[in-house]
């Protein structure tokens, strides 16, 4: 049986023990199966934000692609048929990653909510919208392009303040239209 020298553990392991790639110019890996593991943990560990990041601008990328975002529906969709647990862990997912795009923590979540009694900032109705059988959560109002929380929205008021570029003086010209147009009634 062929012995290799492994570099990190110095042990001298059987052939078995050690990544090959019989096609390339190098043949053998240095070190052993394990340490080539650990070595990629490490690896990850030390790099992660760098891989994530890196994984991130990827996605978005990929995401751009029409024929990847009807392949990515189609499977979803089978999930969803296949699996009853997989649209509650898809919500759980979204949740968490919604918190994450605006920085905010569950409690502040949490508190927001409490304080709206669970209804929208603005028309003080909760939210009637759904998505996929089920009544969507409100929406995290922000400033355009800061982390900065201003409350939580019905997908309607959202949308409506979105369309008026949240800007006070243009909901407050909206606000004036309306009312001449009414006094003609
Ligand atoms: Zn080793
Ligand atoms: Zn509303």
């Amino acid at each position: 049986m062929d012995l290799r020298h492994c570099n990190d553990c110095s042990q001298s392991k059987p052939n078995i023990e050690f990544y090959h790639w019989p096609k390339s110019k190098k043949k053998w890996s240095n070190y052993c199966r394990n340490c080539t593991k650990k070595r990629h943990r490490e690896w990850y560990k030390t790099n992660e934000n760098a891989q994530r990041k890196y994984q991130r601008a990827k996605a978005k990328l990929y995401w751009k692609k029409p024929e990847y975002r009807a392949r990515v529906k189609a499977y979803r969709a089978k999930r969803r048929r296949e699996n009853p647990k997989y649209r509650a862990s898809e919500i759980k997912q979204s949740h968490r990653s919604r918190l994450r795009r605006y920085d905010l923590t569950a409690e502040e979540y949490t508190k927001f909510h409490d304080q709206q009694n669970g209804a929208c900032a603005i028309c003080l109705q909760v939210e009637t919208s759904t998505r996929l059988g089920r009544r969507r959560d409100l929406a995290i109002d922000h400033v355009h392009g800061l982390k900065v929380v201003r409350g939580l929205l019905c997908n309607r008021c959202n949308r409506g303040i979105g369309y008026f570029r949240d800007d006070p003086l243009l909901l407050d010209a909206a606000i004036r239209y309306l009312s001449r147009s009414r006094r003609k009634i």
